[in-house]
């Protein structure tokens, strides 16, 4: 086709492709849901159905987009893991991202019907912001999950006694033992571990050219709410792995 004499407004564009052979993270967090959750009436601390609702999106994310391999979701949050190898659009940033946080958006208000039966919608739009991270190794990207799975702890463990007590309180488990009858450690997985997504892995034996070697096996042992994290023995982080057979703690 011929060029016509705007086309040059293209060369405006930026370059934003990502460093090759590096973990690309994804996080996608909703924009206001302290506001969004106490509109719609989410259960405090923890609303399940919108925690199902979240893995429901997210599951979609992973169904549409087979780079990734591992996502974890707390609260109004998920971070997705792309393959090192992925070439995903080039590793266009921007369009990598917006496509994460637009499918995740989406899915988010097409499948909100099915987890809170008495309203056919939201009562508005909801938002989501995104982010991607590269992380260079194995040991950032554990560390990078270890991080938000201590966060859903810290801040389950903060409003589970906030909404108990009412207020902040020092020795909260204690608190919420022998005054709550709450014995903490007993709470959902679901709650106070959030929730992992994990891509199911193929035999090695289809894969001798694998190079790069088992995250899942590795993973810090908080991670163990996932049963199919800590049994995943044979796989690596490259293998590429056609159907999301995807799994989540706690339900
Ligand atoms: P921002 O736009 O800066 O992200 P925010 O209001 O979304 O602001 P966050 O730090 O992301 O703040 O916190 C999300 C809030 O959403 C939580 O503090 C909690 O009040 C609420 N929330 C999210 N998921 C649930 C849930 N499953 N059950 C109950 N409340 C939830
Ligand atoms: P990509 O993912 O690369 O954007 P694409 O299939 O979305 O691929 P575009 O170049 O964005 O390709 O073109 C969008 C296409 O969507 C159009 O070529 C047309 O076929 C279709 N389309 C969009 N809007 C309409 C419309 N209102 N009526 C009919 N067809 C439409
Ligand atoms: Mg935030
Ligand atoms: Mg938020
Ligand atoms: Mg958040
Ligand atoms: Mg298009």
């Amino acid at each position: 086709m011929a060029k016509s004499k705007y086309e040059y407004v293209k060369e405006f564009e930026e370059d934003d492709k990502l460093l090759r052979n590096v973990y690309i993270l994804v996080r996608i967090d909703g924009k206001g849901f302290h506001k969004f959750s106490a509109a719609h009436e989410f259960a405090k601390p923890n609303d399940v159905r919108a925690l199902n609702l979240m893995n429901h999106a997210a599951r979609s994310v992973m169904h549409e987009l087979d780079d990734i391999l591992i996502a974890f979701g707390e609260s109004d949050e998920y971070s997705f893991l792309f393959r090192k190898s992925t070439d995903l659009y080039q590793r266009r940033e921007a369009k990598i991202v917006s496509t994460v946080v637009s499918l995740f958006t989406s899915a988010y208000v097409y499948y909100w019907s099915d987890y809170f039966q008495d309203s056919r919608r939201p009562l508005y739009p909801p938002v989501f912001d995104g982010r991607a991270v590269l992380y260079p190794s194995e040991v950032e990207v554990k560390d990078y999950f270890a991080w938000r799975q201590a966060d859903t702890h810290i801040n389950n463990l903060f409003n589970t006694s906030f909404w108990a007590l009412g207020t902040d309180s020092k020795d909260k488990n204690e608190m919420l033992f022998t005054e709550f009858n709450t014995n903490y450690s007993k709470l959902p997985a679901i709650f106070r571990k959030g929730s992992v997504l994990l891509r199911e892995q193929i035999p090695k034996e289809m894969h001798k050219d694998a190079i790069i070697p088992t995250l899942p096996e590795t993973l810090p042992g908080s991670m163990s709410a996932s049963a199919s994290l800590t049994s995943s023995t044979s796989s690596t982080l490259e293998q590429s792995v056609p159907e999301p057979a995807l799994e989540s703690s706690g339900q």
